[in-house]
């Protein structure tokens, strides 16, 4: 490819909403027959909103509500600000933090009151030998069921409630979806969420290819395994637990409604967070090549 070529391309890019590193981006472009997707904030909006509560046996709304929230107020991540923002809004000024701690793609840790709260993936609680009792278990599975994210509370060792948090699937991440299967491209839908909720909103978009419960690094070994397959990965992400895969991938798209650590890791911007532009971008680039012959 011409460096002219390339570089109208380039301009061509941002007429479409599409910031690109550099002119050399499209020629990686334009290989790409696999396209990996994040969920949350990538497929779906990641405005959560906080949709219902369940307490432990002995344990108060209000108390559960104040003590998470006042964990997730510290935390950027988009369950964080729905569990913060619903606890502010029904329970008053939140207390303060100490020891904050955040572990990727888990949850969260940290003293409020005088007491050690977490709050996150069942697996966050494991690391401390923390089970659900049966009632919580219920209200989560059920919660999943709905495609719902669900996450566990506890504090001074016990499991203390679930929060459950719904997220709403882009109105234009269906018509990508189908645009980039016409492109010859397969996609997989990867995340850190669980599997049921993974499922749901695999199912809404039209994507039959799901793989959840992954950590961060986990998500680098998935870009990782399919290069090895000899597969052209395109991976697209919006959160900081999704920066080492997109620098991973063949070619890393960020949503530019997203953290500054994944538009840093990737090679193009989809400056609108529209994930129709992905599709966009690999046409683009296509063209750009096919007319340089
Ligand atoms: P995704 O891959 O969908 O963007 P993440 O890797 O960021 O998801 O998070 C995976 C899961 O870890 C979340 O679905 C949630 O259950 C849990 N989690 C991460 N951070 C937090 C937090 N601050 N508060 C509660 N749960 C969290
Ligand atoms: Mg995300």
């Amino acid at each position: 490819a011409t460096p002219t070529a390339l570089m109208v391309g380039t301009g061509r890019g941002a007429q479409l909403g599409i910031l690109i590193k550099g002119p050399e981006v499209l020629e990686s472009t334009r290989r790409v027959n696999t396209v990996v997707l994040d969920k949350t904030g990538t497929v779906t909006t990641g405005r959560m909103t906080l949709h219902a509560v369940h307490t432990a046996a002995g344990t108060g709304e209000q108390e559960l509500l104040r003590l998470a929230g006042a964990l997730e107020h510290a935390s950027e991540h988009p369950v964080a600000q729905a569990v913060a923002t619903a606890a502010a809004e029904r329970t008053g000024t939140l207390p303060g933090v100490a020891d904050f701690t955040a572990v990727p793609g888990l949850g969260v840790r940290g003293a409020v009151e005088g007491h050690t709260v977490l709050v996150g993936r069942e697996a966050l609680l494991a690391q401390e030998a923390i089970t659900l009792p049966a009632e919580l278990a219920g209200a989560k599975a059920a919660a999943e069921d709905e495609g719902r994210t669900a996450v566990v509370v506890a504090w001074d060792g016990a499991a203390r409630g679930v929060l459950a948090v719904a997220d709403a699937v882009k109105e234009t991440s269906g018509e990508a979806v189908a645009e980039l299967r016409r492109l010859g491209l397969r996609p997989i839908l990867l995340t850190g969420d669980n599997r049921r909720v993974a499922e749901s909103v695999a199912r809404a978009v039209g994507i039959d290819e799901v793989i959840a419960e992954v950590l961060p690094q986990g998500k680098v070994d998935v870009v990782r395994r399919l290069r090895a397959e000899g597969r052209t990965v395109a991976m697209v992400g919006d959160g900081v637990n999704d920066a080492a895969a997109l620098a991973t991938a063949d070619l890393g798209l960020a949503m530019g409604t997203g953290t500054d650590a994944a538009i840093e890791a990737s090679d193009l911007t989809l400056v609108r967070g529209d994930l129709r532009v992905a599709a966009d971008a690999i046409r683009l680039s296509r063209r750009t090549l096919a007319t340089i012959k």
